[in-house]
């Protein structure tokens, strides 16, 4: 053979069926590939009787099965499960598996940490290692159904773990096509969410190219304050931002979810939720509150809970939909914008 294995979790459907083709099979055998990766989500080609042995032997050397490995897992007190995933530069990046029955979700990582640099985000203060691969990708999920077992399936992916997807859309866009492939995992697009900052152009192809779910990291309701918060808003400030948003192709009865996170006496005052009632009046919207997630490193505190419930208040009179983010595995630091691993010498 003589050359460099291929990441096998890498190739969608049609790009796996032009690959066995150039093996000597037949392209139906992608389709048996996908069922066992995605559906039967095997550890070994040993568990696949009905391919040849002489095949199993091609896809045993020719192929890596795995991306990422499994190095640590810890459990929250709610059963929230975070799990810690080597590389094959030993890299290090985290997952999350969230129980809420009957949804299982499970909070995928794109980047090695994140070159955004938000000020309340921890990823956002490693800087950026690199991108995903989209093996890395897809793998994070294989391993967390492995784990999960045969009797409970993961309902929901969340691209809400490291990094910033939009900025790795060549690794995304063919993960959430193997991810949506009705071969092997099948989820719906509506049980897939993609968290952005506001990549604007990106934001754009996204919509053209797929029909997953969109949500939007607002944080702040005017450019100051978002300025400060999140350097991004330099780029694309948020006049430029809503107009993305408002151009969004959106299937009917899709919303986009608006994540805002509040921050004592930075953004959660009644005249922030007032202004941000204004700016989404032109939106198909609804908004997520994400109470901030203190850290040491952070230079912020969490609101009162009075403070949170009125901020609320404010966008349901005004008719927004509006939830409170319940943040889970605080305890094992799994919650949003505390995943931060860091490279270890093994
Ligand atoms: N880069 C993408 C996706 C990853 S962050 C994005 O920013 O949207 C996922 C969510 O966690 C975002 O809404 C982010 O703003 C939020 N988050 C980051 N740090 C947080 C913190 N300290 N407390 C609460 N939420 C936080
Ligand atoms: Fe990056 Fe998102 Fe964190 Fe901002 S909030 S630094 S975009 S991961």
């Amino acid at each position: 053979m003589g050359q460099e294995p291929i990441f096998i979790k890498d190739l969608p459907l049609e790009a796996l069926e032009t690959w066995v083709q150039t093996i000597g099979e037949r392209p139906f055998r992608a389709r048996q590939i996908f069922r066992h990766l995605y559906h039967r989500v095997i550890r070994s080609w040993d568990e696949c009787s009905d391919l040849s042995k002489a095949f199993r032997t091609q896809l045993e050397y020719g192929t890596r099965l795995h991306a990422v490995e499994v190095v640590a897992t810890e459990d929250a007190a709610d059963d929230t499960r975070k799990f810690v995933f080597r590389l094959r530069d030993g890299s290090l990046i985290e997952s999350v598996l969230i129980p809420d029955p009957p949804r299982l979700t499970a909070c995928v990582s794109s980047q090695v940490g994140c070159a955004l640099g938000c000020r309340f985000c921890l990823t956002g203060t490693m800087g950026l290692t690199r991108h995903l691969a989209t093996a890395e990708i897809v793998d994070q999920v294989v391993h967390m159904q492995q784990d999960a077992g045969p009797g409970r399936r993961i309902t929901n992916i969340v691209f809400m773990g490291m990094g910033e997807p939009l900025a790795n859309e060549e690794a995304l866009l063919p993960a959430l096509n193997i991810l949506m492939d009705p071969t092997g995992f099948g989820f719906s697009h509506r049980r897939i969410t993609v968290s952005t900052v506001g990549l604007v152009p990106q934001m754009a192809r996204l919509g053209r190219e797929t029909p997953v779910n969109l949500a939007v990291s607002l944080h702040a309701a005017d450019d100051d304050t978002r300025n400060r918060l999140m350097p991004i808003n330099r780029k694309y400030p948020l006049a430029v931002l809503m107009e993305a948003c408002r151009a969004y192709p959106m299937p009917s009865r899709k919303r986009i979810t608006f994540e805002y996170i509040l921050l004592k006496d930075v953004n959660d005052r009644p005249e922030d939720a007032r202004r941000l009632v204004r700016l989404l009046a032109s939106v198909r919207s609804k908004v997520n509150l994400i109470p901030f997630n203190p850290h040491p490193n952070l230079p912020f505190e969490r609101p009162s809970e009075e403070r949170i419930l009125a901020f609320q208040e404010i966008l349901q009179n005004a008719h927004l939909t509006a939830t409170i983010r319940q943040s889970r595995g605080a305890d094992i630091r799994a919650a949003c914008g505390q995943l931060a691993a860091r490279m270890v010498s093994s």
